[in-house]
């Protein structure tokens, strides 16, 4: 049976989806075979009315099983991005399919990537083939961490640029976002609460400080120049968001990345007075897949093994999304289909 992973009223339920006989010109037929949880599936979930149903998962591999496309074949593993841009709008018109004003991507109300058949046009397709598939399945994230330091360089940070960089969060996208700073040679601190996720960053070799110990370091006081918070406040926590003016330094940058479900302060004496740019990030195209990729294809299975901390079977999909919920002592949970 062809089935999706339907999410409603805290639990999943196994609906069964149509598989047409025929696949028009361009299509593919994939079986998704794993599927990473996001911060921002959890984010939707979170935000989720009760009465309504939601299809996560967009951090995913699959298999192709049939194709009308003479650019894939049986066999071939694939991703895509999580949005896929209408093609009509001016975002799409501009080659920013990401900031699609008529959203269609994964992981929404319509269609996520937690089920047996996927069929997509060839264009949305990202051919990993080639690739070793451990860790694989966290190529997304590594592109999250590319389009993050896409908008740093916009906003003035360079390589090897002696400016402080800091990086609130240590979850999966904290980690790459911090990963990348180390390979560009960037002076860059990751700070976060959780010790599981300090663990990992240790063994992934980053640079990371414990919360509270940041907050008592007397040179971290208003001196990062540039900020990227992936942190949010899920499952109540409150995020890093309250301390952005303690590290800040005058005319600092910050990039959030992470995803707020209450809405935080801005006090406009203290931001004005900091000089301070906030940019937010929104998703991105299908180009800084294709370069994350190139850029980390030999890593991904040795960050796999520190960042992959648990990983569930289909049938455990509601096992694990209650842990990665927890949002304690996790990397990231992975879905096996
Ligand atoms: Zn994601
Ligand atoms: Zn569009």
């Amino acid at each position: 049976m062809k089935y999706e992973l339907v999410y409603k009223n805290g639990k999943f339920d196994k609906i069964e989806i149509e598989s047409p006989d025929v696949l028009t010109e361009g299509a593919v037929r994939i079986r998704p075979t794993e599927v990473g949880i996001c911060g921002s599936d959890l984010y939707s979930i979170e935000i989720l009315p009760g009465t309504e149903s939601l299809r996560p998962g967009h951090e995913w591999i699959g298999v192709v099983e049939e194709s009308n496309s003479s650019s894939y074949q049986k066999g071939d593993i694939v991703t895509s991005p999580v949005s896929f841009g209408c093609q009509k709008c001016r975002s799409c018109y501009d080659g920013k399919p990401n900031n699609c004003l008529n959203n269609q991507s994964l992981g929404g109300k319509e269609i996520g990537a937690l089920r047996n058949e996927i069929i997509l046009q060839d264009q949305y397709l990202i051919n990993l083939s080639h690739l070793n598939q451990e860790g694989l399945v966290l190529i997304e994230v590594a592109a999250v961490a590319e389009q993050a330091f896409l908008h740093m360089a916009d906003l003035g940070l360079r390589a090897g640029k002696k400016d402080r960089v800091m990086i609130f969060g240590a979850g999966p996208v904290g980690l790459f976002c911090a990963l990348k700073a180390k390979k560009e040679g960037l002076n860059y601190i990751l700070v976060e609460l959780d010790k599981k996720r300090i663990e990992i960053a240790k063994e992934l070799g980053l640079n990371i400080i414990a919360t509270g110990a940041a907050l008592l370091k007397d040179d971290y006081h208003m001196s990062f120049d540039y900020i990227i918070d992936c942190s949010g406040d899920g499952n109540k926590k409150s995020g890093f968001w309250k301390y952005f003016l303690h590290f800040a330094s005058v005319s600092s940058k910050l990039l959030v990345v992470g995803k707020y479900i209450n809405e935080q302060k801005i006090n406009s004496v203290l931001f004005t007075n900091r000089d301070v740019t906030i940019k937010w990030m929104r998703g991105l195209p299908k180009s800084v897949i294709e370069k994350a990729v190139v850029n980390w294809k030999e890593d991904l299975p040795d960050i796999g093994k520190s960042m992959i901390t648990h990983e569930f079977s289909s049938v455990d999909v509601d096992k694990a999304f209650d842990i990665a919920l927890r949002r304690e002592n996790t990397g990231k949970v992975v879905v096996k289909i």
